[in-house]
């Protein structure tokens, strides 16, 4: 099984996790991934699974995204 890389976090620069989304509903029988950070709220959005969860959180697409804020 290969294991990607995930970067760290761009807030806290803390380790990040992948997580299967429990609480939400199934997507094509299979229940969501997203990346979150351990430290900090920050996340990407819920993916069909996690090459692309990793995906979003390698490339900083993040759902709470307080780089918006900030200006
Ligand atoms: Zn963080």
């Amino acid at each position: 099984m290969t294991r990607i890389r995930l970067k760290r976090c761009p807030h806290c620069h803390s380790i990040a996790r992948l997580r299967i989304d429990w609480d939400n509903k199934k997507i094509n029988g299979c229940y969501g991934q997203y990346v979150s950070c351990t430290l900090c709220s920050a996340r990407t959005q819920t993916e069909v699974n996690e090459e692309l969860a990793i995906n979003d959180w390698n490339h900083r697409k993040l759902n709470n995204c307080i780089q918006l804020t900030l200006f």
